[in-house]
């Protein structure tokens, strides 16, 4: 078997949940809000260039039943799939924030009430719909069960930010997290995605020493895709965006996490596109196991692995980086036999 972070080259988040739970637990994704400040176009702004309709979250037929239902529904597919037996509702997609402060308490019960194998949440939002109410509904339901909010902040530079559309800058995103950290003790978490035209190796090595910085446990990586009716769409057509190639992407991806702290878990290392008839390009983000399949080929082939360069600041950060080292790296293997790049 091969050794490392349980036979992978970085931390995932499944082996974090273990660590935090003390067994295997799995997201249920269900969707309770169908809008965002973006899309509604407040205080001038627009819609983040690269969201779909379906609010950047991966659509399921679930999301048309009330929240019981979807959670019911979710539930009984993975138990019976994986033998699961404890779960996390991940309020994803659009903007879990942008709701009154009742009608976000009543979710949290209505989820807990679907029985004791409900052990927390996982809410998605942004760094720019936050508020104090917020932090005090986060904080009381954290002390009753789990609580982990992954803010997404996307990129930490503000001509990235700009080129999304996020309508809002770096600025904002590390004020958000320090106010979070100071005023709860729920999990953080943040989202990323590489592939702007301003991107470089050495900005992404930046950006993982900016999260070493920051109060969180865990980060989601999407590559930059250009799906229909989004705002990329026509910037594609006409040449003024292209997509970096899955070969780029890997790289970025290396770059990264041998340049993060080891305690920072990986959500997963690529978007996927689930709606096949939307994406438009790179063709590369349909094929979700290949992807990461391709990816972490790449991690084995370059020998790499999380915390490969990140300077430990801790004994115990020392000895986890030494321990993956000599537990032995995971085995390089022949190049992937699926042509993604
Ligand atoms: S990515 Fe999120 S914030 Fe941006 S338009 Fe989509 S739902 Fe709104």
């Amino acid at each position: 078997m091969e050794k490392g972070w349980n036979g992978l080259p970085y931390y995932s988040i499944s082996d974090r949940y273990k660590n935090v739970f003390g067994a295997k637990v799995y997201k249920i994704p269900v969707a309770v809000v169908d809008d965002c400040p973006n899309r509604l176009g407040l205080k001038g702004m627009q819609t983040c260039s690269f969201c779909d309709v379906w609010g950047s979250a991966a659509r399921s037929e679930a999301f048309d039943l009330p929240l019981t239902g979807q959670i019911h529904k979710y539930r009984a597919h993975i138990k019976e799939k994986f033998k699961a037996s404890q779960f996390l509702v991940y309020f994803q997609a659009y903007t879990n924030s942008f709701a009154k402060i009742a009608d976000l308490e009543k979710n949290f019960e209505e989820a807990l009430a679907c029985g004791d194998d409900i052990s927390g949440f996982v809410i998605g939002t942004r760094p720019d719909c936050l508020s104090l109410s917020l932090f005090k509904l986060w904080q009381k339901y954290h002390e009753l069960k789990y609580v982990s909010v992954e803010l997404g902040l996307q990129s930490f530079f503000d001509d990235d930010l700009e080129f999304f559309r996020r309508g809002h800058k770096n600025a904002e995103s590390l004020h958000a997290l320090k106010r979070i950290k100071e005023l709860t003790s729920v999990d953080l978490g943040i989202h990323l995605i590489f592939g702007s035209p301003f991107e470089t190796d050495e900005r992404v090595k930046q950006s993982a020493l900016i999260c070493n910085d920051l109060p969180i446990t865990n980060v989601k990586l999407h590559n930059l895709h250009v799906l229909k009716n989004t705002a990329l769409e026509p910037l594609y057509h006409k040449s003024e965006f292209t997509p970096i190639s899955l070969e780029i992407y890997s790289r970025r991806v290396q770059i990264f996490l041998e340049n993060l702290r080891p305690d920072i878990a990986i959500h997963r290392l690529s978007a996927f596109s689930s709606r096949f008839d939307e994406l438009v390009a790179p063709s590369w983000t349909s094929n979700k196991m290949g992807t990461h399949q391709a990816i972490i080929d790449h991690l084995r082939r370059e020998s790499s692995y999380q915390s490969r360069y990140y300077q430990p600041k801790t004994d115990n950060e020392a000895l986890e980086i030494q321990k993956m080292a000599h537990q032995g790296l995971p085995k390089a293997r022949p190049e992937s036999s699926l042509n993604l790049l």
